[in-house]
């Protein structure tokens, strides 16, 4: 008898049985909105001038492949914290914040649930509802119990901002506060810069730890205004707060895992022993980074030439977006559907469509257009090719 014979079967990743079933279907107008990642018009995953620049000139170097001290490279986390908080950040003049890079954006929230449960062993984690899977899983994972706060309105496609407020209000304090800081996956719903006011004063009143998931710097407004959130936190002078941030999207380096958590303190030693506390937490899960893809976002950041390119490049992908669903909105508005402008409200590379699980059964089996049954699509998967046949489509199923 095998050690192993009372292992069940875990459930397959939804998403990615929706690409299996899209790549066997033999129709050729067959579109993929399931997805998580930014193509461009081709339907390609861009491989960004500035970073093939770093790239060559790393291959030139063909330098040695040591490891990476534990929290990264130095370089690498510099560069983070001042694309998070600010160049002029005075919590960073302050020696507050305590930074690593990390295995992606997932990495950085592990090491931060893993850490947190250490630290805070009886905290509760309060995710949005709906929020990324993962967020329930990793937390789940690191034996958190997570509870929802109200966010996506079905009714309006837009924030339930007072069903929000509500639900924080009644968090117990020290329950540790799930926050995507723009793009919201899945919903594309975001706060405003007065509401995340507002969340922040009813997060600093109640004494509850916020965790920022950033995962989409640049993609909605730009670099800056796309951590409004985090910049707000620290302005209010809470003496705590965590950030996961991810640069998957914004370098399009998804398989390189370049990600960082940053841990503010309420001062540059309590920073220091947060630091010292997240170098633990990373030995014991995987010891230390990656090197290739630190050293791309490093070697791009810490070039001004290399980082205006990559700028323009993000607002080049930024502007795609807004530019399919501008088209979108459009397009279905011209096959009698105008029920659907609420797409050019949301942000970033999400869209919660609206669309009934009986719909996008429909939109796949009639269409060969592949969204997940909660209806949210990738906007980013469309491009002028295809933008048609998804608005006909979408449109022809919602009447
Ligand atoms: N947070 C959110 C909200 C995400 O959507 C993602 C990526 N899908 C991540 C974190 C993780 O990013 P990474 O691929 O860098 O692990």
């Amino acid at each position: 008898m095998s050690h192993f014979a009372s292992v069940e079967m875990a459930p397959g990743d939804p998403i990615l049985g929706l690409t299996e079933a899209y790549l066997a279907d033999p129709r050729p107008h067959k579109v993929n909105l399931g997805v998580g990642i930014y193509v461009d018009e081709q339907g390609r995953i861009p491989l960004l001038k500035a970073v093939r620049q770093v790239e060559q000139a790393l291959a030139a170097e063909g330098k040695p492949r040591g490891y990476l001290p534990i929290d990264g490279l130095p370089a690498y986390d510099a560069l983070t914290q001042q694309l998070l908080f600010g160049a002029d950040s005075p919590l960073l003049a302050a020696g507050r914040v305590a930074t690593a890079q990390t295995i992606g954006g997932s990495g950085a929230l592990r090491v931060g649930a893993d850490l947190l449960k250490k630290v805070l062993p009886q905290a509760r984690v309060a995710i949005s509802s709906p929020s990324w899977e993962n967020h329930r899983v990793v937390f789940g994972h690191a034996s958190f119990e997570v509870v929802d706060y109200r966010y996506y309105d079905p009714a309006t496609h837009g924030l339930d901002f007072a069903g929000m407020l509500e639900d924080l209000g009644r968090l117990e304090p020290g329950t540790v506060v799930l926050l995507h800081a723009c793009c919201h996956n899945p919903t594309g719903v975001d706060l405003d810069a007065q509401q995340w006011q507002q969340v922040v004063e009813l997060v600093k009143a109640r004494d509850l730890l916020p965790f920022i998931d950033i995962a989409y710097q640049g993609f909605d407004e730009g670099i800056d205004a796309d951590a409004t959130a985090i910049r707000l936190f620290a302005a209010a002078g809470l003496p705590a707060f965590v950030v996961a941030s991810s640069y998957s999207k914004s370098f399009s380096l998804y398989g390189e895992r370049v990600g960082a958590l940053s841990m503010v303190g309420a001062d540059r030693d309590e920073a220091a022993r947060l630091r010292a506390k997240m170098k633990q937490t990373i030995r014991a899960n995987y010891s230390s980074p990656a090197t290739h893809g630190g050293a791309l976002v490093a070697g791009v950041l810490g070039s001004a030439e290399l980082r205006a390119m990559w700028e323009s490049e993000l607002a080049e992908m930024r502007e795609r977006i807004h530019a399919m669903r501008a088209g979108l909105v459009e397009k279905l508005a011209a096959h009698g559907a105008p029920q659907f402008g609420f797409i050019q409200q949301q942000a970033g590379m999400f869209s919660y469509s609206g669309l009934s699980r009986a719909q996008a059964d429909r939109l796949r089996d009639e269409y060969g257009i592949y969204a997940l049954s909660t209806g949210r699509i990738c906007v980013a998967a469309l491009n002028r090719g295809n933008l048609e046949t998804v608005a006909a489509a979408v449109a022809a199923v919602s009447r």
